[in-house]
């Protein structure tokens, strides 16, 4: 009888021993095993209702690694939001890159990478950061913010925005410039609930929430050319750029620069500005671009939701203020 209750001693002090090492190290993100073979991993996607049952093929560089959804959304919020954001924020950011990837499984992943799931480059898939990036980044806050993103991803543990029962496309952005803007007026293709609402945040609240940008007409010039080499400059820069239509948020829908006639967005990326809200002024031998706001406009805005968040909103009153006419469930459902 002694004997067994040594045992059951012992085999206690052992479980706990374990649980302290595991404890320990919280923080390492390490997959258990990067693919590096060659082969094309398993085509077969595992969709749970727990992130931890989730698992996805992220290409990372050359790399596809194999690793569970809870791992991969801790690794997106290092690199998507400030970890020193409200903590609502946060997790409507989490539900948000979930329910991202999650469309873009179910509906035919990127053509860039058959063999992966998603992949760590921004503009194809969302950007990804391993423990030790964040770390070094982070500095003394490390680890408190570490467990901050990774309580984050498990308060929210398998929650996806839906629409008519599918995850949406999910898209987010930086700041807006007083609304957001529908994708209708972005893209292609409009979505239900992807329409124009306002949001709160402004030059208080976000760095560089206005910028500048000053091009001298020469280097003007040659960007334009580069996408449009049929345009033609007269000697007046001020009628380099004319028609200006905009939104009522200040967004350049399209305008004409050079005689060519093209979206706000194009001129945008052609020069870098920061989005595609801007005013121009133009002297004798520059164009300056007044540019509010940063990203896309279209969907979430990050310091928008983490303006709510502080005026006491919660992630899921966050996600329904930016995506219109949805709910927030588990997908698959059930
Ligand atoms: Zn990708």
């Amino acid at each position: 009888m002694k004997h067994a209750l040594r045992t059951a001693l012992l085999l206690m002090l052992v479980l706990f021993a374990a649980a302290w090492s595991l404890a320990d190290r919280p923080f390492d993100t390490t997959p258990d095993e990067p693919d590096t073979s060659g082969d094309p991993p398993s085509p077969a996607v595992q969709l749970g209702k727990n992130d931890s049952e989730t698992m996805l093929r992220v290409l990372r560089g050359e790399v596809v690694e194999q690793m569970d959804m809870a791992t991969y959304l801790v690794g997106v919020l290092r690199a998507e939001m400030p970890a020193s954001f409200e903590e609502e924020a946060l997790k409507a950011q989490v539900v948000a890159a979930r329910t991202y990837t999650l469309h873009k499984m179910q509906n035919g992943g990127a053509p860039r990478h058959p063999d992966a799931d998603t992949c760590d480059d921004i503009t194809c898939c969302k950007a990804y950061k391993d423990w030790a990036d964040a770390a070094a980044q982070w500095g003394a806050s490390a680890e408190v913010y570490e467990q901050k993103l990774r309580n984050a991803v498990a308060q929210t543990d398998g929650e996806v925005i839906l629409y008519s029962g599918e995850p949406i496309l999910a898209v987010f952005h930086s700041s807006s410039s007083g609304t957001t803007r529908s994708a209708g007026e972005v893209w292609q293709n409009d979505l239900p609930y992807l329409q124009s609402v306002a949001s709160p945040e402004g030059a208080q609240s976000v760095p560089n929430y206005y910028s500048v940008a000053r091009f001298d007409a020469a280097e003007f010039k040659t960007l334009f050319l580069a996408a449009h080499p049929d345009a033609s400059f007269p000697e007046d820069t001020s009628q380099w750029i004319t028609n200006m239509d905009c939104a009522a948020d200040g967004s350049v829908r399209t305008l004409t620069v050079g005689g060519i006639t093209l979206a706000g967005t194009e001129l945008r990326t052609i020069l870098s500005l920061r989005s595609a809200c801007f005013t121009t002024v133009a002297a004798e031998d520059s164009l300056t671009f007044y540019v509010t706001g940063y990203g896309h406009g279209v969907g979430m805005s990050q310091y928008g939701a983490n303006t709510l968040a502080r005026q006491g909103k919660t992630y899921r009153e966050i996600l329904q203020w930016y995506y219109t006419g949805v709910s927030i469930g588990e997908y698959p459902a059930g």
